[in-house]
């Protein structure tokens, strides 16, 4: 049976980890107790970690690049080729002017969620909230004002699933927090996370272990990659993009990274420019438009203030709908239909270039055809 030791060798030492976070969580989520993040995210044995490892190789099962439960995930969400099943694609945005107001794009995702928890389907979301310039950490939302509060985006590779191993110890009475989160009756919560991460959870739900049973919906966000914004970063950006950071206003990525400056001013910087801020990992990911959730959302194709949304599942189709005409309107209102085509399309593109993209560079890096998958 491999173990984490095996994830060490086969994973983190070629540098494919994405710092999903999800052998951590799993590891807490039983209690097990034997790993944690570092501080840059990276999975570790915990002291005497290694001791307590019961060696029973869930870890390695669910991480995305051991590619072990690849086919179970595939048929658990009917993927289908080139970019994973798509049953509509729409252009889409908030009515609810408080979210409009922080969005990214169209503030479709914190709308849906907002709906789904006034209407009781849901108790709590995993969001992120913002806890520095360019940060965002992984948050357990559980109020109508704490979703709000989680709408927007700033580059960061947050540990999203950390904080799902803190939701399930809801059942494991050794968790300090196991009081708080239970009284709250958190068993059934959305998930709003990146490709990687949602990977990660469906990896977990086609094994059918805990704590699938208590993510009910997943929204994925399409995903060129996580950037690192440190000083240096940050000087070179401004030196490309022609500007100073005490101008902007917010930042946003669709086809290209888009600049917002205070003066109103946009400046769009091409996003294979931006290769020497990316976070290792991404070089290597296959997943731009979060292929395996029941939503996938992006501003890609989509005008100003709008949010591109792709459904997947029936149940993602069942959420769009109960929104649809209250809390969200979509675009094809005004204009013909024509355009979640053309969009389409578009995220195919990107799609395919992302794959393209990854397949080089693990021939290129890693050299190991059986790793060198899709
Ligand atoms: C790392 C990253 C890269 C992205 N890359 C692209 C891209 O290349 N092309 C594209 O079209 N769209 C990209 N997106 C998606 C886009 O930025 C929007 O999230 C999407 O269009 C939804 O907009 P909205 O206004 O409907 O969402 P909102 O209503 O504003 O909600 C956004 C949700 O995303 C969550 N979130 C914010 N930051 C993070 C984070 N770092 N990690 C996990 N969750 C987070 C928030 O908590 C919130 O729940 C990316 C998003 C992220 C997080
Ligand atoms: S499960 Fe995620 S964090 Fe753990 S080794 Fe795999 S990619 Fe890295
Ligand atoms: S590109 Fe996005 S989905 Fe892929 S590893 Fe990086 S953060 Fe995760």
């Amino acid at each position: 049976m491999k173990t984490f030791s095996d994830l060490i060798e086969e994973v983190q030492k070629h540098g494919l980890c994405q710092r999903c976070g999800g052998c951590v969580a799993f590891c807490t989520a039983l209690n097990y107790g034997g790993l944690e993040l570092d501080e840059e995210g990276n999975p570790r044995y915990k002291a005497e970690g290694k001791e307590k490892c019961i060696g029973g190789g869930l870890c390695y099962s669910i991480c995305p690049e051991t590619h072990e439960l690849d086919e179970e995930v595939k048929n658990l969400v009917n993927w289908e080729a080139p970019m994973g099943r798509v049953l509509c694609s729409l252009v889409a945005r908030t009515t609810n002017p408080a979210i409009k107001e922080r969005a990214t794009d169209g503030g479709v995702v914190t709308a849906l969620l907002l709906n789904l928890f006034e209407k009781g389907h849901i108790d709590g979301a995993i969001v992120t909230k913002e806890s520095g310039l360019f940060q965002r950490r992984p948050w357990l939302a559980h109020s109508k004002e704490e979703i709000i509060g989680s709408a927007g985006f700033h580059f960061d590779a947050s540990h999203g699933l950390q904080l799902f191993s803190e939701l399930y110890s809801t059942y494991s009475p050794s968790f300090v927090k196991v009081g708080y989160i239970s009284s709250k009756r958190l068993d059934r919560v959305a998930f709003v996370g990146t490709p990687c991460q949602v990977n990660t959870i469906r990896r977990i739900q086609a094994l059918g272990i805990e704590p699938a049973n208590s993510i009910t919906i997943i929204f994925g966000l399409f995903c060129t990659g996580n950037f690192i914004f440190g000083p240096e970063q940050q000087h070179q950006l401004e030196k490309i993009g022609n500007f100073r950071w005490d101008e902007v206003n917010k930042i946003n990525v669709k086809e290209h990274l888009m600049i917002h400056l205070r003066n109103k001013e946009i400046r769009h910087i091409s996003l294979d420019q931006l290769d020497f801020m990316k976070r290792h990992a991404c070089h290597y990911c296959f997943d731009y438009s979060a292929e395996f959730a029941d939503l996938s959302f992006g501003g890609l194709g989509s005008p100003e203030g709008w949010t591109t949304v792709i459904t997947r599942s029936l149940q993602g189709q069942a959420v769009l709908n109960d929104a649809l005409g209250g809390t969200i309107e979509t675009y094809r209102h005004k204009y013909p239909p024509i355009l979640a085509t053309e969009i389409l399309a578009k995220v195919m593109e990107l799609s395919d270039r992302k794959k393209q993209s990854a397949k080089k560079n693990r021939m290129r890096d890693v050299r190991q055809p059986e790793i060198i998958q899709e």
